[in-house]
This record gives C-alpha cells, sequence and structure tokens, in this order.
C-alpha cells in the first residue's frame, strides 16, 4: 500500500478553509483530517474531538515535553499543535491527511517532511475577508483586530507554498484543492517498471 500524502493547507482566519476542506472531504474519501489539540475554548457548535483536541495548558505543555508533537505553535494567545502519532497512524493506512494549520507550523512542518504539499487558501482581496472576519460574530471586537492584523502578515507569507487557491466560491476552490491533491498522488505514486 502506498503511504499518504502530507497536505498542509494555510490560510487566514476567516477565508473559509474549514468549508473548503469539509467539501473536499466529502468527495474524496481517501482523505483523512488530522484532528490538533487546542486551548482555545470551544466556539459555538464546535465538539470536542471533532473541531479540535480541546485540552488545559497543563496537557499541552506535557504532550510537548514527552515529544508527541509533530509541531506547535502559539496563535493569538492559545497554544494549537498537530498529534505526530495521529498523523503517522493515517499515513500508514494509506490516507492522505490534511492538516490545517497557521504559517509558522506549515513551515515547521516543511522542514520537518520535506515531502508534505502546501496549500494556501487565499480570500479574493484583504477587505473581502475583514468583512467577513467582522461578520462572523463569534468572537468580541479586540479578538477581530487581533485576527485581521494576523491574517496580513500571514497572506505576506503565501508565496512560501507551493499551491495558493482563491476562495472566491467554495465550490471551485474544493475542486481546485481536489485537483491538487490528484496530481500530487499521480506525481508520487505513479512509476513506469519495465
Ligand atoms: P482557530 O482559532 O480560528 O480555529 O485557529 C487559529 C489558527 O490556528 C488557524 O490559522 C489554524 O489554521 C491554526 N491551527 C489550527 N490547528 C493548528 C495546529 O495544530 N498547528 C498550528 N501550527 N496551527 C493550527
Amino acid at each position: 500500500m502506498n503511504r499518504g500524502l502530507l497536505i498542509v493547507i494555510s490560510g487566514p482566519s476567516g477565508v473559509g478553509k474549514g468549508t473548503v476542506i469539509g467539501m473536499l472531504m466529502k468527495n474524496d474519501k481517501n482523505v483523512g483530517y488530522s484532528v490538533s489539540s487546542t486551548t482555545r475554548l470551544p466556539r459555538e457548535g464546535e465538539i470536542d474531538g471533532v473541531h479540535y483536541d480541546f485540552i488545559t495548558a497543563k496537557q499541552f505543555k506535557s504532550d510537548i515535553e514527552n515529544d508527541r508533537m509533530l509541531e506547535y505553535t502559539v496563535y493569538c494567545d492559545n497554544y494549537y499543535g498537530t498529534n505526530a502519532d495521529k498523523v503517522e497512524r493515517l499515513r500508514a493506512e494509506g490516507k492522505d491527511v490534511i492538516l490545517e494549520i497557521e504559517t509558522q507550523g506549515a513551515a515547521n512542518i516543511k522542514r520537518k517532511c520535506p515531502d508534505a504539499v502546501t496549500v494556501f487558501i487565499a480570500p479574493p482581496t484583504f477587505d473581502d475577508l475583514k468583512k467577513r472576519l467582522s461578520g462572523r460574530g463569534t468572537e468580541p471586537p479586540q479578538v477581530i483586530e487581533k485576527r485581521v492584523r494576523k491574517a496580513r502578515e500571514e497572506l505576506e507569507k503565501s508565496d512560501m507554498y507551493e499551491y495558493v487557491v482563491i476562495n472566491d466560491d467554495a465550490v471551485r476552490a474544493a475542486d481546485d484543492l481536489c485537483a491538487i491533491i490528484r496530481a500530487e498522488r499521480i506525481k508520487k505514486n505513479n512509476k513506469f517498471i519495465f
């Protein structure tokens, strides 16, 4: 069995990464999602173990000390990290694993796993993103302001990614992502042997 791909997806808060990844996973059953751990509180509707493993800072620090994190970062005052075992298990089963992580984490993964495929999901314009973030209504204004600043920093790093997908239409963006994964599978797995 072929080992699965590692697909790293980043994009600023509010760009619609969750929607695009959800559509991709509906269409492509070989894709598995690695649920991250975080110390931030769940938003309304978020389920522990589905959207994130919501853990305490004490637990998170212990996971770091015990080398259980493939990468981790502090983002807007909270820890976020990728569980190394989960990723390895899925890839060994032949599943292509999606990590939805911020730019620093993506750079760390690329250093540790050079075969990772990196994709940045961008909004059509910065103004469009600002509108989406303020309209979401899930965070207080100070948090939104912080996330807008962070979004600008992240957009500046989009050129370190192998692919940029513009999310002006979620269906088309998910389709682009599907095409990238198909092409990467072909590149990695199809070899002609005499
Ligand atoms: P949110 O609080 O909006 O769910 O996530 C904030 C940021 O943390 C997003 O950019 C998201 O991609 C990133 N993130 C989520 N999980 C991880 C992770 O495991 N590692 C890293 N480095 N970033 C993560």
